[in-house]
């Protein structure tokens, strides 16, 4: 029988913080933090299904632009580079975004604050847990490949 090939697209989940009150009746140097706690099951590559994630970010709203600071956990189905079995791992990555407020087109290295006063914080999530993942994972520092295995 003739399988599918399978599509490993990088998609995004739709994750939208509103920060229309922030930027409406805050000031600068006002923080608003954003708890995200999300069950996914998105396929990142051949190898990688993003599980969960959690954690949090914490937004400060400057002169033209708002700092987002991320703190997030997560959950990845993955596969051992040694002896090829899935495992889950979990891993933790801490980065920074800046939307900048008031613009049409993002920047280098620069994301915006769209026209419905949003930002979206799924893709840079996305992106940061893709270059955190290894590129041969280990489901144990002591695995001893398929040679061992009985
Ligand atoms: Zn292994």
């Amino acid at each position: 029988m003739k399988k599918e090939p399978e599509k490993f697209e990088l998609s995004t989940f739709p994750a939208k913080i509103d920060v229309k009150n922030l930027i409406a009746k805050g000031k600068v140097g006002d923080r608003l933090k954003a708890e995200i706690d999300e069950k996914l099951n998105l396929r990142l590559d051949e190898e990688n299904v993003l599980q969960e994630i959690s954690g949090n970010v914490q937004l400060t709203l400057l002169e033209q632009e708002i700092l987002a600071q991320f703190d997030i956990n997560y959950l990845a189905k993955t596969v051992c580079a040694r002896c090829l079995e899935e495992y889950e791992r979990k891993g933790d990555v801490a980065f920074d975004r800046e939307y900048l407020i008031g613009r049409r087109t993002p920047e280098e290295d620069k994301l915006i604050v769209d026209k419905n006063f949003q930002i979206e914080i799924g893709e840079p999530t996305l992106e940061e847990i893709t270059l955190d993942i290894p590129m041969k994972p280990l489901c144990s520092e002591k695995c001893e490949g398929i040679i061992a295995k009985s």
